[in-house]
């Protein structure tokens, strides 16, 4: 197989294997104290249960396993207060309502001045599932009114559930179909399924023609270099995709691998009833699927990018948790994580995707977050209830972490920042946590394999 090289660059990315690992062992840490151990980043509100598949009739993928459950906060008294649903329904008064499309545009901060200083807008944000324009994802809603749960993030792990078989399969294959960009996708099925997304149009042959640059001539040198290395022609058929789909692509296989990655780690050994990492599950899901690895680290430097960036952003955000000094520490956190990331393009440089503004361009980018909003809607059809909810956060973090990179601008002065929701940070910060334990996991594997094959 071909195997990762080192101090190679991970492709489409600015930084090697190695750099990312080196990097990931100093940021880990604070990833991990984040996602884990502040009230802010541990719950996540969510309709986990109350959504249909708009896709397809899902009742013959339900996954009846113990281990595909989710155990929901049942007393309110176990979140923070401020978010309880009679607090929630407090501040959801006349004026705290949603601000229009209009009103959010016209205002950077809105609702912080009406609620009074002691509640930001981060507290009751989450208000509706519509989509802000430039939103890559279809919004939790985190309001009193909407059927959402609590879910505690570190009572839920992402680990092996059983869920397999023709149901699984069918929603990944559903998620990979959205990135054929230039054919309309069977996914969407007939029109006769209640609340069917309109078609996409298909990309016009200038859109496709305009999205070939310079990187192309770069990346046939790649694919050279990939043939001489083994790389297969499966893999190396994206080489021919222009940058953002390629990227698109990435994104998915990359989640993919981080899932199967979190399920042969912490797998239950049915036999024994044990749980631990099973290394012939990473064997064939991972080890011999180089790329995907490679679309793993991907997603690292994509999410890392994307943190980063917040840097600024999250000085002036309001972690309210109802305690001041928690919320403190949890800003102290985060300002410390995305401060220790690189500034510059040294991992990841999202300026060279989304160049063209023409109009050809401007429908790309259209086209792209259309799709991506559509995975995030496949999430519902998933049958085990384990996996939606990380898929779910999984899929709001990179839609967090695409919006961040392409609708943030580049940090010029004056320029407006679209609001995060809280949901949404929460998914960022979660999903960057899975993909760093992934990469950890993988360390592991990979001592696991060669003192096996040391020891043959
Ligand atoms: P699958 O992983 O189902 O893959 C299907 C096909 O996709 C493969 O045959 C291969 O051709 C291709 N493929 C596989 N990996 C990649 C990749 N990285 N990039 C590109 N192509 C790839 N199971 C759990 O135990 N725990 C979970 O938390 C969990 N979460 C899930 C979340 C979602 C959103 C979904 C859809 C499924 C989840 N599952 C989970 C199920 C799990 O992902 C697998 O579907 C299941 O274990 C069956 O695996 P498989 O070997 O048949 O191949």
């Amino acid at each position: 197989a071909f195997q990762l090289e080192p101090k190679a660059k991970v492709s489409d990315a600015c930084a090697s294997y190695a750099d990312l690992d080196t990097l990931n062992t100093k940021l880990h840490p604070y990833v991990r104290n984040l996602a884990n151990n502040t009230d802010f980043f541990s719950y996540y509100r969510l309709n986990l249960f109350n959504k249909e598949c708009p896709f397809w009739n899902d009742e013959n993928g339900l996954c009846g396993n113990i281990a595909c459950a989710v155990t929901t906060v049942e007393n309110q008294e176990d979140v923070p207060k401020i978010w309880r649903a009679e607090e929630l329904s407090k501040l959801e008064g006349p004026k705290a309502q949603h601000p229009g499309r209009k009103q959010q545009k016209e205002r950077k901060r809105p609702l912080l001045g009406e609620l009074g200083e002691s509640v930001g807008e981060s507290c009751v944000v989450e208000y509706d599932d519509e989509c802000d324009d430039r939103d890559y994802c279809v919004p939790e809603d985190e309001s009193a009114s909407a059927k959402g749960d609590y879910v505690s993030l570190a009572d839920n792990p992402e680990r092996f559930t059983g869920y397999a078989g023709e149901g699984a399969h069918q929603v990944w294959e559903a998620i990979y179909r959205e990135n054929c960009f230039s054919k309309p996708s069977n996914t969407r099925g007939s029109a006769a399924v209640p609340g069917l997304p309109a078609p996409l149009p298909a990309l016009s042959q200038n859109q496709a023609q305009a999205a070939l640059d310079f990187k192309q001539v770069m990346r046939q040198h790649d694919r050279q270099e990939a043939i001489k290395s083994g790389a297969s022609e499966e893999a190396l058929e994206l080489e021919d995709e222009c940058l953002e789909k390629r990227v698109f692509y990435r994104v998915i296989s990359g989640m993919h691998a981080s899932i199967s990655t979190h399920l042969c780690y912490d797998y239950l050994n049915q036999t024994t009833g044990q749980w631990g990492p099973n290394l012939q599950c990473y064997m064939d899901r991972l080890h011999e699927h180089p790329e995907r690895i490679s679309n793993l680290y991907f997603n690292y430097a994509f999410l890392l990018r994307s943190v980063g960036k917040l840097r600024d952003y999250v000085q002036h955000y309001t972690f309210c948790t109802g305690d001041p000094e928690q919320d403190k520490q949890t800003k102290d956190m985060i300002k410390k994580l995305a401060g220790a990331i690189p500034s510059g393009p040294q991992i990841f440089d999202e300026s060279v995707m989304f160049r063209d503004q023409t109009a050809d361009g401007i429908s790309l980018k259209e086209d792209f977050r259309n799709r991506f909003r559509n995975v995030s809607r496949i999430m519902d059809c998933v049958g085990c209830d384990k996996c939606r909810l990380w898929g779910k956060i999984q899929t709001n973090g990179f839609g967090t972490a695409l919006k961040v990179l392409f609708e943030f601008g580049n940090g010029h002065e004056g320029e407006e920042k679209p609001l995060l929701r809280r949901t949404e940070l929460v998914a960022l910060i979660n999903t960057l946590d899975k993909v760093s334990t992934a990469l950890k996991a993988l360390e592991q594997f990979r001592a696991m394999a060669a003192a096996a094959i040391d020891g043959k």
